[in-house]
């Protein structure tokens, strides 16, 4: 499988994004630091493994966590981010707002 560069996952990020109408993180550092993850993630695992999440093992048991995760609408709709603060609802950070902590879904009951 073909190395992917920091370049490579922000194109995936950015049609993500566009894609969702949601925006990426204007923290430009903050932003790159975690499409480095993403990076190294692919490069290491060949999937997009969350960055801000430990691998289970495998593909299958971390399907769950593969960005964008199948937590990133809810969170978004609820928190207006995904849980890393990779992705934003449109017009969140226009409203001043920054992303902070919340609850990590993956292995929530609720
Ligand atoms: S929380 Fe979800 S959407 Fe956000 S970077 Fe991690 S996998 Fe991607």
């Amino acid at each position: 499988m073909a190395e992917k560069s920091l370049d490579d996952t922000r194109t995936f990020a950015t049609m993500v994004a566009a894609k969702q109408g949601w925006e990426l993180n204007p923290d430009a550092e903050f932003t790159d630091s975690l499409l480095e993850g993403l990076t190294v993630n692919w490069n290491r695992y060949g999937y997009f493994l969350c960055p801000c999440r430990d691998t289970e093992g495998s593909r299958e048991d971390d399907a769950a966590v593969v960005c964008p995760c199948t937590f990133s609408h809810a969170d978004i709709a609820d928190y207006g981010h995904c849980y890393c603060g990779l992705y934003l609802k449109a017009g969140f950070s226009a409203s001043g707002k920054v992303p902070g902590g919340i609850p990590d879904r993956r292995f929530s009951k609720s």
